[in-house]
């Protein structure tokens, strides 16, 4: 990787600074404010022991929701502080402000080995416009800056990019340096084979991803809905299933052009709406009902794709095989989930990107059996796709060993 990472820094560039991290703290809340899921919170507790364990106080900054620029109690910060203290065993200070001299007064007062965690920064206007005087003003929290936040990184804003121009040393965090070396690994030398696992329900969000990949894998393999475009390229019933009638031309040009190396389900699991799973049926795929909808792919093609995903050395999956959210509609998906935990087993390299893929890993338990499951669902899309992403960018480049 060729950006520096908090690992990379030397002892007097750590000892006794604050260093400001930012955070991907954008946890689910219920309506009376409880954390629902805290995995973003955990994510980030390696990097908060670093900095600790090497005499660094860290600074905590993240979002939370989509406040518009002003304060708002339901996006508060605070509950995530208690959580983070109980998960790091250290005192948590929350200051219900960001850049005010309150919250400057606070990080340079806080004590060895305690945390301090500010308000959220979508409470600033400026912030997502990457303001450049909130950026500034950003950076006199901290004598250095730790970015954490992938599932931020493709947003050029004040907390995530406009901030390194103010305030170095600018590194990634351990979290960040994961993200960016797995997902670095399958846009750049994954070892072969390498098998791509693409579903979901539109094509028109990960078309992009798809023209990026096939130069670069072994076979890709298509699923959810996504395959029905596919279909009614090749000139197949679809019935009721879900097809973008605006990509069907493009899905022609990527069969034509890939064929061979693009494998589409040979089988359907199909019924009259996703609400009516006790009607479900597997058919072959030129035998789709008018009046049924393909929702999940069959047995048949799961057991073929998890014989791909067996023999090959690195495998990527994005977007679930189909509806996954309604049983039975959830077979093909934890299929691939259940074949790729497995290949992780045999020393393959298995990778999940995409937010609802990686909430049907968890929803079937498998998520420790991934080599990385991506916390960031538009972040890892948008790496994937090529592109560069200014919260990574902005860090400082390491040295070219
Ligand atoms: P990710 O978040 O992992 O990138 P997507 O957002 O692209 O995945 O797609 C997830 C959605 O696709 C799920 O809500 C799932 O129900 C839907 N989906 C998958 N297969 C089908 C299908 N055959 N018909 C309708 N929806 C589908
Ligand atoms: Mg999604």
């Amino acid at each position: 990787m060729q950006k520096r990472t908090v690992r990379d820094l030397r002892d007097e560039e750590l000892k006794g600074k604050r260093a400001l991290v930012r955070a991907d703290f954008n946890v689910p809340l219920d309506s009376n404010r409880q954390i629902t899921d805290d995995t973003r919170i955990r994510a980030a507790l390696p990097t908060l022991r670093l900095l600790l364990d090497r005499g660094a106080r860290p600074i905590v900054l993240s979002h939370l929701g989509r406040p518009k620029g002003k304060p708002e109690e339901k996006y508060s910060l605070r509950p995530v502080a208690e959580r983070l203290a109980k998960l790091m065993h250290k005192k948590v200070t929350f200051v219900d402000s960001t850049i005010t001299p309150a919250a400057i007064d606070a990080t340079l007062a806080l004590p060895d080995d305690e945390l301090l965690l500010l308000e959220n920064t979508r409470f600033l206007p400026g912030e997502e416009s990457n303001d450049r005087a909130l950026s500034q003003s950003l950076s006199k929290l901290g004598d250095l800056f730790v970015n954490d936040a992938f599932g931020a990184a493709h947003r050029a804003h004040a907390s995530t990019a406009g901030i390194c121009e103010f305030l170095r040393p600018a590194v990634a965090g351990l979290l960040m340096e994961r993200e960016l070396e797995y997902l670095g690994r399958v846009i750049g030398n994954a070892e072969r084979p390498f098998v791509a696992i693409l579903g979901g329900s539109k094509i028109s969000g990960k078309i992009d991803v798809i023209e990026q990949l096939l130069p670069k894998v072994d076979g890709m393999l298509i699923g959810g809905a996504m395959a029905c475009t596919f279909y009614r390229a090749m000139g197949l019933e679809t019935g009721k299933s879900l097809v973008e009638e605006e990509k069907v031309e493009l899905a022609r040009t990527l069969i034509d052009k890939w064929g061979p190396r693009l494998t589409l389900p040979h089988d359907a699991t199909v019924a009259p709406s996703m609400d009516d799973g006790s009607r479900a049926h597997d058919v072959a795929r030129n035998m789709i009902p008018k009046d049924e909808a393909m929702l999940d792919i069959g047995p048949r093609t799961a057991e073929s794709y998890a014989r791909a995903i067996a023999s090959a050395k690195t495998v990527l999956w994005n977007g679930p095989m189909g509806v996954f959210e309604k049983p039975p509609f959830d077979k093909g998906t934890n299929a691939i989930a259940h074949a790729m935990a497995e290949a992780t087993g045999k020393k393959t390299v298995t990778i999940v990107g995409g937010g609802d893929s990686a909430a049907a890993v968890a929803q079937a338990g498998l998520e420790a059996k991934m080599s990385h499951v991506s916390t960031g669902g538009g972040a890892s899309l948008e790496f994937l796709e090529g592109k560069t992403l200014p919260g990574v960018e902005a860090l400082d480049d390491g040295d070219s060993k």
